[in-house]
């Protein structure tokens, strides 16, 4: 058993929506499911824009694009890598400011220090759908001028008060890889704070131009036809995938609170979370190593998201320590969780962790 299963509609719900494409013939650039599906994401969740997109890490690059960002982007330690290199491939310069050690979100208050003349912009994730603290990164931000990118690729169908986290930032993105909450087997969506951004992203993702008209640099990052009628049939059991999560969580939690292991969760109550992961905090690496090798041996896969802190990939050219993020990283283990788990399954899973404590 992995951390995560992907999440598949009825076969034959697939293969029904596949019909009507072959009957159409048309199968990529912005066919009727790829625009469908952005209605009901923008529906379904209250966003003001979506458009999909190949990937959540091509999303990235072209929030980095569309935004005009150069120098120095002020960033996280504890993320999936793609979050690093999405700014290293748009040549910019990384800067890690650490984070919170309850939740892993970065930390608002060493954020200004940080800052320097060439600092464009804050891409802040919202690590396992905990959302970072949106007003006060918004404030510095409006403060000294800088742009909000929000790598929200574990927040799909995350709210605050009501409000989309997708709502937040100039952009933010979001990835519908297939170990995802939600997935369209490879996929992301982009979210803009107005319809202007909305646009010249829109553009950058097919080549820069509209039919003749050759207006921008750009790339490609079209989604196909069979990409987006998984991810509008993957859609309609959000709900039914949520709360299946919830559940999980729940009897984690409960039937566990006596082993020396803190779970991560959010701490704002106003949050509507989504129960993307389960990641739980060890004491020291030792321990974490003794409960994840304990499990893999009889073939129960939990993953080290995220290890290692990102601050320190070999191939930064220059980085500073970041203490409570290296920290979390070498203690933090995400537990398999994933809706198809059976009660049996789980309390395998529990069992053999309680075991890996003696
Ligand atoms: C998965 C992920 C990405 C990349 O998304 P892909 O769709 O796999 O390209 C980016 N950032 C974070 C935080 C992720 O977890």
């Amino acid at each position: 058993m992995n951390v995560t299963k992907t999440f598949l509609p009825p076969f034959d719900d697939y293969v029904n929506a596949l019909k009507k494409v072959w009957d159409s013939g048309w199968v990529t650039n912005r066919g009727e499911n790829t625009v469908a599906l952005e209605q009901e994401i923008k529906q379904k969740l209250g966003t003001k824009t979506c458009l999909a997109v190949n990937n959540g890490t091509l999303a990235l690059q072209i929030a980095l694009k569309a935004l005009d960002i150069k120098g120095e982007v002020i960033t996280t330690p504890l993320s999936y890598v793609a979050t690093t290199t999405s700014i290293l491939w748009e040549h910019c310069d990384p800067v890690f400011v650490d984070v919170l050690p309850e939740t892993g979100g970065i930390n608002p208050a060493l954020i200004e220090d940080a800052i320097t003349p060439r600092t464009t912009c804050i891409m802040a994730v919202h690590c396992y759908g905990i959302p970072c603290d949106v007003e006060a990164i918004g404030a510095i931000a409006k403060k000294h001028s800088l742009k909000i990118i929000y790598d929200a690729a574990h927040s799909f169908g995350v709210s605050i008060k009501g409000q989309s986290i997708f709502n937040y930032g100039d952009i933010s993105t979001t990835s519908f890889h297939a170990t995802k909450l939600f997935n369209s087997v490879e996929g992301g969506g982009i979210f803009c704070a107005n319809n202007e951004l909305h646009e010249k992203c829109r553009l950058l993702h097919q080549f820069g131009h509209d039919y003749d008209n050759y207006i921008s640099q750009g790339t490609n990052a079209k989604m196909s036809e069979f990409h987006s009628i998984m991810g509008r049939l993957n859609l309609r059991h959000l709900d039914a995938i949520i709360a299946l999560r919830k559940e999980i969580v729940a009897r984690y939690t409960e039937e566990m609170s006596d082993l020396p292991i803190r779970f991560v969760v959010p701490r704002d109550t106003e949050v509507h979370w989504n129960f993307a992961y389960c990641p739980i905090l060890f004491n020291n690496e030792k321990a974490l190593l003794q409960s994840f090798n304990h499990l893999k041996k009889i073939g129960i896969n939990c993953r080290r998201y995220f290890y290692p802190a990102l601050n320190t990939l070999p191939y930064l050219s220059k980085s500073l320590p970041c203490p409570e993020g290296e920290n979390f990283a070498k203690r933090v283990l995400c537990l398999p969780l994933f809706p198809q788990m059976t009660p049996q399954e789980q309390s395998n899973i529990i069992e053999n962790l309680k075991k890996s404590f003696h």
